[in-house]
């Protein structure tokens, strides 16, 4: 275990576990520490000219610096934003208004910041919007997309680099080499990978992609948009010079020191959490198949190097159980992300679980874990679900 806000107290048994680090992470001590004097005694307008102002301003810049160095990008190519939903909302607008684009690509599995602001656009008008194909694994089939490129020049083409709901990997490198062939614009939504896996943008061939530094043990409210050089953009939210002109409004500056040190501290430790976080994923696996009949994973969550380490996405048998099973678990004190197939009536479901054809009849349940998570809270969870599901055996 990494050390955690009270991690002086002594370890006891479990009576709780937060697991849906997918959702939001704890904020990292260090990272707090560093964005206090931001709050207290640097206060100035990083827009002022005067010391006050040049302090802050010397923060953000060499917040950007930094994370520019981590995922090998130039400064001028990160625009701080609120968070991953504005930087993909930015990445889009941005293509249709100053790119050109007419149509757009991506598929029924992407988060609803990329896709509701894409069947926004396509509401209004700018763009015709088509899905790539995917499998009930949510595999995406990559020769559709590029038989959907050749089909149609002057494409915006957003596929995220890991699922937030199954935790399927997509393999951005070639996404991004069939776009290049097609003259694309290619954006990735890299929200839940970022701080998690090495990114490096000389490596791939994107024009955007966006960051957001609750999801990596930052401040929630901030993130960033890459935007590669040379690619056009257009502010989504107008007023001030700030962001060289792309971004409008005074800077969230503790939040953009705070996001700095967060992804600082997530790329130097990174071996390191993604061989913990993946134990306690494979011990989740290995209890959970033991403790419960018929107990399968949605996706390729439970596949090492097809899905994110962080997330496990779980099938439960049939079971009147199910309906239920979200306010049991909480409960009972063990906090995660549900969602079933089921669409019907206000309970609108996950819509990814529904594009994936699972029964709504079985229940599901999305584990997310974090450095600050132990084995203990694993086998507390495991117990917790399994009173519910236990096999008939045991
Ligand atoms: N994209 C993905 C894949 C996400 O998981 C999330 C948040 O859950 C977002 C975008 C939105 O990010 P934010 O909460 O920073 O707006």
């Amino acid at each position: 275990m990494f050390s955690t806000p009270d991690s002086s107290a002594p370890a006891a048994a479990p009576t709780a576990a937060y697991f849906d680090n997918a959702a939001t992470t704890p904020l990292d001590p260090e990272v707090l520490e560093t964005m206090l004097p931001f709050m207290r005694e640097h206060f100035g307008n990083p827009s002022s000219i005067h010391g006050h102002g040049r302090k802050v301003r010397a923060a953000i810049e060499n917040a950007r610096k930094t994370i520019a160095h981590l995922i090998n990008a130039s400064p001028a190519e990160i625009t701080f934003t609120s968070g991953g939903t504005e930087g993909d909302n930015y990445a889009a607008f941005g293509s249709v208004r100053q790119l050109g684009v007419q149509h757009a690509i991506t598929s029924p599995l992407e988060h609803h910041a990329v896709l509701h602001t894409l069947q926004a656009l396509e509401k209004n008008g700018y763009v015709q919007l088509s899905y790539v194909r995917h499998d009930e694994r949510g595999r995406l089939d990559l020769e559709h997309l590029d038989q959907l490129l050749a089909a149609q020049p002057r494409t915006f083409v957003s596929l995220m680099h890991a699922n937030n709901e199954i935790g399927n990997l997509n393999d951005i490198q070639t996404i991004g080499d069939i776009c290049a062939r097609h003259e694309a614009v290619f954006h990735t939504d890299t929200v839940q990978t970022m701080g998690h896996y090495r990114i490096d943008v000389q490596q791939l061939k994107n024009h955007f992609l966006v960051g957001s530094a609750h999801k990596f043990h930052g401040p929630k409210g901030v993130g960033f948009l890459y935007r590669r050089s040379g690619v056009q953009a257009s502010p989504l939210i107008h007023g001030g010079a700030q962001e060289r002109n792309v971004r409008a409004g005074t800077e969230n500056v503790y939040g953009i020191v705070g996001l700095a040190k967060a992804l600082e501290i997530a790329c130097s430790q990174m071996a390191d959490h993604q061989r913990y976080i993946q134990g306690l994923k494979d011990r989740f696996i290995a209890r959970l198949t033991a403790e419960i009949d018929d107990v399968d994973f949605n996706g390729h969550s439970a596949v090492t190097d097809q899905s994110l380490y962080t997330v496990l996405n779980v099938s439960l048998p049939p079971s009147e159980m199910n309906e239920m099973l979200l306010f049991n678990l909480d409960i009972n004190h063990v906090s995660v992300s549900g969602g079933s197939a089921c669409s019907s009536g206000a309970n609108t479901g996950s819509h990814v679980l529904t594009a994936l054809g699972c029964d709504p009849g079985r229940g599901a349940i999305r584990f997310s874990m974090s450095k600050y998570n132990t084995e203990a809270e694993v086998d507390f969870a495991v117990e917790q679900l399994a009173k519910m599901y236990r096999k008939v055996s045991a």
